[in-house]
């Protein structure tokens, strides 16, 4: 399969033509100078070129939750996204804590083909936060784990994290915490502030997230080991992390697409009227002045890279009082668009800062070599073509993914994924799976 690119600009540069052949880019030069003979032409004209997105966050469900996503579901949603790699959270049900499961994950992401599954492997056995699940033999099997989380559920036990990543420096792996000191959050259902307290529901305090991620950064490196830290949500996470790197420690952060927009504003004003459980999610949108640090920190670098912590659920779980509703929000198909609309039209990250932060920095913190490689002859041809000109109203009824609970149905974002392409094959064409 041979595609010649007519066009893109590059990482939002001066237009290209790019010959894509047996699986990796083969030429880019000037338009109309790429010998496309016997190649389908692709027109990108006034399209952004930008190497595959990676997501080291991603919820598939799969197994035990099918009704919610699939693999097969969630990686369409992906490829429409623009994504040719995604991690696929270890909160299954089984678990994927045993190389059995994380093979199995994988597995299924091969047969699916829309994108590479990373699966994660669980910190602890069945995510109780008792003892190690089985890291060395997830990150010898097949699926060669690299990333261990319980995300969903903070590791908690000190104990037992200096374990972990102790552990993981034997296969150069890393520890990805979902930060949430679980006694000052018990009950929680937003972020503990003013809208808290005026809708009256219990709150999750900014602490919470800190004291975890100070803790966590000095026993990485006590131990000299990789942490990673997932959706960092407040001011406060920021400035610890930034402290943590100017000691030179290594540690890594992601911050999602959701709360680099969204505010715990949603929860009191949004246009569906109060409480719409829509808007809850863990960890909880927080205030304006904890987006406004999110994205500088993402710009500055201090914050690595997106995630989207997509987290399907079904309608059945979301569509209830905000008490009951499940925590979370699907996040593939809206990805690139929210950081357009938070990062690239404030003028904080160009689309080069981009392709950092949504594809290079990523696979590089997840050990993905074959992703997030740079736009040039010789590198896989991982590459997503965005028409960053348009905008659409966001109508959950078209996602691939299974699920509907987007905060973003209603509301018009700017930039489309046109095209993905997967080590040279088109996983989307014209904005649709192929
Ligand atoms: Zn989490």
């Amino acid at each position: 399969m041979t595609y010649l690119v007519k066009g893109a600009r590059v990482l939002g540069g001066e237009p290209k033509d790019i010959l894509v052949k047996d699986g990796v880019i083969a030429e880019i030069g000037a338009p109309g100078r790429v010998d496309g003979t016997g190649a389908g032409h692709v027109d990108a004209d006034g399209l952004v070129a930008l190497p595959g997105l990676v997501d080291l966050h991603t919820h598939l469900r799969e197994p035990g939750r099918e009704d919610a996503e699939t693999v097969a579901s969630g990686t369409a949603a992906a490829a429409l996204g623009g994504f040719t790699a995604v991690h696929a959270m270890a909160n299954t049900s089984p678990v994927a804590d045993t190389a059995g499961v994380v093979e199995q994950v994988w597995r299924l992401g091969r047969q699916a083909g829309h994108c590479d599954v990373q699966p994660v492997g669980a910190v602890t056995a069945g995510l109780l936060g008792r003892q190690l699940a089985e890291l060395g033999a997830m990150a010898d099997s097949a699926a060669r784990v690299r990333v261990f989380s319980d995300d969903g559920v903070c590791v908690s036990d000190a104990v037992l994290m200096r374990r972990a990543l102790e552990y993981v420096k034997a296969f150069d792996g890393v520890v990805a915490q979902h930060a949430q000191e679980p006694r000052l959050t018990e009950g929680a259902q937003m972020n503990e502030g003013a809208v808290s307290g005026r809708l009256g529901l219990t709150g999750w305090p900014a602490v919470a997230e800190e004291a975890i991620i100070a803790r966590d950064c000095l026993l990485a490196a006590h131990v000299g080991s990789r942490l990673h830290i997932c959706h960092v949500s407040t001011a406060g996470s920021v400035e610890i992390i930034r402290w943590a790197k100017s000691k030179g420690w290594d540690v890594t952060a992601e911050v999602t697409p959701h709360h680099l927009l969204l505010t715990d504003a949603c929860a009191e004003t949004s246009p569906a009227g109060a409480y719409n459980p829509i808007y809850k999610v863990n960890p909880p949108l927080r205030t304006g002045e904890d987006v406004r640090a999110l994205r500088e920190a993402l710009a500055d670098g201090t914050i690595d890279c997106v995630a989207t912590d997509h987290a399907p659920h079904p309608v059945e779980d979301k569509e209830t009082e905000w008490q009951a509703a499940a925590m979370g929000m699907i996040g593939l198909e809206t990805a690139l668009s929210v950081v357009q609309e938070a990062m690239v039209e404030t003028g904080l990250l160009d689309w080069a800062g981009v392709a950092d932060r949504m594809s290079a920095r990523p696979a590089r913190i997840g050990r993905l070599p074959g992703h997030g490689r740079e736009l040039r002859a010789g590198s896989p041809a991982n590459l997503v073509l965005a028409d960053p000109s348009v905008r659409w109203a966001v109508d959950p009824g078209g996602f691939a993914s299974k699920s509907r609970n987007t905060p973003y149905q209603g509301m018009t974002l700017p930039g489309r994924v046109v095209a993905t392409f997967l080590r040279g094959r088109p996983t989307v064409l014209e904005g649709k799976l192929t």
